[in-house]
């Protein structure tokens, strides 16, 4: 579903090479990260093409990097982890994510799965992180400019969804959007207090549990 070639500069030279994509993946499994699907992209993807050429040198290192407009790229082991959730039935068919941003979680998703639908409300994030899609070679990718907080309804129900901003509560039409058995992960709770929650659905119910502390930047409403 993906390919990526060495040429055009995308393979990387020392710090972004192949060799400190592979330390960062050692690192994931040091730190619990045991799905191999989701480790092997991981080690494939170049995340420093998701990262400003100025923090390129730091892609690797298992760290949130700035991408500006106050917005930062998931720190690599949250996205291992909301993936891995995503992906612990099997693979879904289809997945929404809310909060685009630089585009790396769509792009693991992207690997990973058929098809992958984005949505992000700064218009100028969105710009960017089509031109990588494009630039990667995506094909199943689908994005748009809006308010992830009412999902996607016209292609809606997804098999999983990942929101990559934190809200207080769980968004209901987020949870209106899952199939039958679907699995959404979300950033829950008051800043300096979100837990990584993952919630499947079960026909009108909904059962969630928690994965652990984490620092999101807000979902916020409307678009920019
Ligand atoms: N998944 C991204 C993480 C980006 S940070 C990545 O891999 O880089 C979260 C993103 O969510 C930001 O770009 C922010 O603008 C976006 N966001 C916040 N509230 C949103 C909303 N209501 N709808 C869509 N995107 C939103």
């Amino acid at each position: 579903m993906m390919a990526v070639s060495s040429a055009g500069g995308m393979g990387g030279r020392g710090m972004t090479s192949q060799r400190a994509r592979d330390r960062l993946v050692a690192r994931l499994r040091q730190n619990g990260i045991s799905d191999e699907r989701v480790l092997g992209i991981i080690g494939q993807l170049p995340r420093h093409v998701f990262v400003d050429e100025a923090l390129a040198s730091r892609a690797y290192e298992d760290t949130a990097l700035p991408i500006g407009l106050g917005q930062t790229i998931s720190q690599p082991y949250i996205v291992a982890k909301m993936t891995a959730a995503v992906l612990r039935d099997g693979i879904p068919q289809r997945v929404l994510e809310v909060g685009t941003g630089s585009g790396y979680q769509a792009a693991v998703l992207a690997s990973l799965v058929p098809e992958v639908h984005t949505v992000e409300r700064i218009d100028e994030l969105l710009y960017v992180a089509r031109r990588r899609f494009r630039r990667l070679g995506f094909k199943n990718i689908r994005s748009r400019h809006a308010d992830g907080n009412v999902g996607w309804p016209e292609q809606a129900p997804f098999d999983a969804i990942v929101v990559t901003a934190g809200a207080e509560e769980l968004v209901a039409p987020l949870l209106r959007q899952l199939g039958e058995r679907g699995i959404l992960v979300a950033p829950i709770g008051p800043s300096g207090a979100q837990q990584l929650v993952c919630v499947q659905r079960d026909g009108d119910a909904w059962r969630s549990e928690k994965l652990g502390a984490v620092a999101f930047v807000p979902l916020l409403a409307g678009v920019v």
